[in-house]
């Protein structure tokens, strides 16, 4: 294992750039200062990140890593940086590696023994959850579901059971289709639907996942992320739950019919079954 900071000695780094998810203005200054010393501006749409470099008045050589190149590109990028060219990274919007391009690219990189950092900015899913309105503490980040409507059920039904607020990428043009199916999988869940998020015409749409898919198609135009509440259906107890909460109790001091009645109050289970589990696991004698 080696040690180095990022910032110190020679070797070459590779820099991750966040990039505006809609309105221009949020590319951060040290976003412009860091490919203002660059050599070379990797991207994934070439033209796309030169329009971006132009209203901040930077022109830089650019190399194209996408999603169809990212190995041969990371070959391209990766010998650039061993002859100690400065060498940034950036995707179209918002985190590279966050449903785009830059996860293999970071995967080589760090093999060959090559650092990495980022510069910090937007991205949809965390601007999308924290407009929600849903539960921030825990959350899981799904991107995109597939496109086949067999394989999105079953990849919805494997996180029915997530209790965590769940976060999707979607296009317009299967958005109603989608929350169609999430509602027939999930359950009919609070949601909110955020579009067009930082630019002139950024919606937040607040409901359950039918009233949702019942929103007129035509108006849900343009960028979108739906965030889903969790799974609240409460999970059954087990019984290995239900004897460690009668140990605890007989330790504490109560006896049989004192333990099993507290237990039974405490987690909400029928006083039968907690008996039960008492005396298959602690005998009638105590
Ligand atoms: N790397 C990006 C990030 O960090 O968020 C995500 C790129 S992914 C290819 C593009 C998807 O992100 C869009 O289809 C949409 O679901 C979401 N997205 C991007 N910009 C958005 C915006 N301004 N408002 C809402 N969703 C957005």
């Amino acid at each position: 294992m080696e040690r180095e900071l990022n910032f110190v000695g020679n070797s070459p780094l590779l820099y991750l750039i966040a990039t505006p998810i809609g309105n221009l203005s949020e590319f951060s200054p040290r976003a412009i200062e860091i490919i203002g010393e660059a050599d070379y501006v990797a991207c994934e749409d070439t033209r796309n990140s030169a329009s971006l470099l132009s209203h901040y008045g930077l022109k830089k050589p650019t190399i194209s890593c996408h999603e169809h190149n990212e190995e041969e590109a990371a070959t391209q990028i990766i010998s650039l940086l061993k002859e100690g060219k400065k060498v940034v990274y950036m995707s179209d919007a918002g985190y590279p590696g966050i449903s785009d391009p830059g996860e293999r690219l970071v995967k080589r990189a760090t093999k060959e023994g090559i650092k990495v950092s980022v510069v910090s900015g937007p991205s949809a899913f965390i601007a999308a959850l924290v407009i929600s309105g849903l539960p921030t503490s825990h959350f899981h980040f799904e991107g995109f579901l597939p496109v086949k409507e067999n394989e999105k059920v079953a990849r919805l039904n494997y996180l029915a059971k997530n209790e965590d607020t769940l976060i999707f990428y979607e296009a317009p043009h299967r958005i109603t289709k989608t929350l169609i199916t999430m509602a027939a999988t999930l359950g009919d869940r609070q949601a909110t639907l955020t579009r067009e998020l930082t630019k002139a015409h950024e919606e937040v749409i607040r409901g359950s996942l039918a009233e949702l898919a019942l929103l007129n198609e035509d108006t849900l135009k343009g960028e979108m992320v739906i965030v889903v509440e969790g799974n609240k259906a409460k999970t059954e107890i087990d019984d290995q739950t239900i004897a460690f909460a009668l140990k605890d109790q007989l330790e504490y001091g109560r006896k049989g019919k004192e333990a099993v009645l507290a237990v039974s109050e405490a987690l909400q289970v029928k006083k039968n079954r907690v008996y039960e589990i008492y005396l298959k696991t602690f005998g009638k004698g105590n």
